[in-house]
């Protein structure tokens, strides 16, 4: 009999009771804003940012409102302004380029390796375009080199501001991920590492660029209202001409997000889990080439991604529509037209890419799959199994004709 999975791949697990308990709390008292205090009351959103502070060990926090938003922020307070150029990966999501576009600021994609991380010759190549900041993405969890990267970027003078909305929890030789960089983006979008419906967070230990970002997301003059911020006197010099561009998270959101964070590692372990599961049930498959993880990288298995080299598009298009008459959806980065959460570089038009040739070639075989916790590690295991059916069956060919496709590719 044919195996086919059940499960959802866009369900989330709820919310842990006391992060349901804490959000009843701030529903009855009703001071959901972040400055709305009652006498001798600290905010949930300054204990979140405190606990995110010490959780990645970084000096200062500031919740936002989305990931989107905490890097178009960034971007804003490391001194991007309209018109500059920003680096920026060419194999990553729709936010990205779209926070520097925020800004009026206009994306340079740099190449992706078969590894999905940034290609470090292609970056080198690219400072000469004169961009003095990179918005580094760790696109689904996969981690360049950090110390070459920036050993590079050091030497050249360009600022690192990372997006770690898939690297949450991860780490680089022990390194916190968003650690490195000047300044850090992380989201707490629902389908991310916490779950908060909308939300973002940034971490610094540059006490300008922080005081530069808590202003802007719109902290009036309560900024002193902040646990994980800079002094008081790091705003003085910045208050009256940093613009206010309202942003700020809310206290409900970051009452859900606080026991969350508590139980973060414990979520990486188990994301591990499922990771390790999908990865041993797809070694060595044939005309599949699964994506090397290297010995520094703590990764979060939240999502799995594979290569199918050199197929061609009607056979990818086979095996996903074959995949998902078994329960299991894959998403493909290679197709023409945008899809769903799913886009490519050459889809922003508004940035006027130029042609990466490396990262088409890359992109036109991946394939993609989102890993909810409400998976079971025989879950894994089982969806595992129907991907390495499915692909044997279509890459030997015993599928019989598959329209447009002749012989094997
Ligand atoms: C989700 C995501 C973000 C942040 O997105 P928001 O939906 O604005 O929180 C940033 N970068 C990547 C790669 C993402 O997938």
């Amino acid at each position: 009999m044919m195996e086919r999975f059940s499960g959802s791949f866009t369900q989330q697990e709820p919310i842990p009771e006391a992060g349901i308990a804490a959000a009843m709390a701030v529903l009855r008292h009703g001071r959901l804003h972040r400055y709305n205090t009652a006498p001798g009351e600290v905010a949930e959103t300054a204990l979140l940012e405190e606990e995110f502070a010490a959780l990645t060990g970084a000096r200062y926090c500031l919740a936002v409102a989305s990931g989107g938003y905490a890097m178009g922020c960034a971007l804003r307070a490391v001194g991007v302004g309209p018109g500059d150029l920003v680096l920026s990966n060419g194999f990553t999501l729709a936010p990205v380029p779209g926070a520097i576009a925020s800004v009026g600021a206009v994306p340079v994609f740099v190449e992706v390796t078969e590894d999905l991380t940034i290609c470090l010759d292609d970056l080198a190549a690219k400072f000469a375009c004169g961009a003095r900041v990179l918005l580094l993405s760790h696109m689904r969890g996969h981690i360049c080199d950090m110390d070459a990267l920036m050993r590079l970027c050091a030497a050249a003078g360009v600022t690192v501001v990372e997006d770690c909305a898939h690297t949450m929890g991860a780490a680089w030789r022990g390194v916190p991920s968003g650690r490195h960089g000047r300044v850090a983006c992380y989201s707490t979008q629902t389908y991310k590492h916490a779950n908060s419906g909308e939300g973002g967070l940034l971490v610094s230990d540059d006490a300008e660029v922080m005081a530069r970002a808590v202003l802007l997301s719109g902290s009036y003059m309560l900024y002193a209202r902040h646990r994980a911020a800079p002094p008081p006197e790091a705003f003085a010099a910045l208050k009256y001409d940093t613009p206010n561009i309202s942003g700020r998270m809310d206290n409900l959101r970051a009452a859900i997000l606080r026991p969350q964070l508590a139980t973060l590692a414990e979520r990486v372990a188990r994301w591990a889990e499922r990771y390790q599961a999908l990865e041993s049930g797809l070694a060595d498959a044939p005309g599949l080439h699964l994506i090397p993880r290297p010995d520094h990288e703590t990764y979060v298995g939240s999502s799995f991604q594979f290569l199918l080299p050199g197929w061609k598009p009607a056979r990818v298009q086979a095996l996903l529509a074959r995949c998902a008459a078994r329960g299991v959806e894959l998403k493909w980065f290679g197709a023409e037209e945008p899809v769903a959460f799913t886009s490519r570089y050459d889809h922003w038009r508004y940035a006027n890419p130029a042609p990466l040739p490396q990262t088409d070639r890359v992109l036109a075989g991946l394939i993609d799959m989102r890993v909810p916790l409400t998976f079971s590690v025989p879950d894994c295991a089982l969806i595992a199994r129907i991907i390495r059916a499915e692909v044997a069956a279509v890459w030997q060919g015993e599928v019989g004709p598959v329209a447009g496709v002749t012989g094997a590719d």
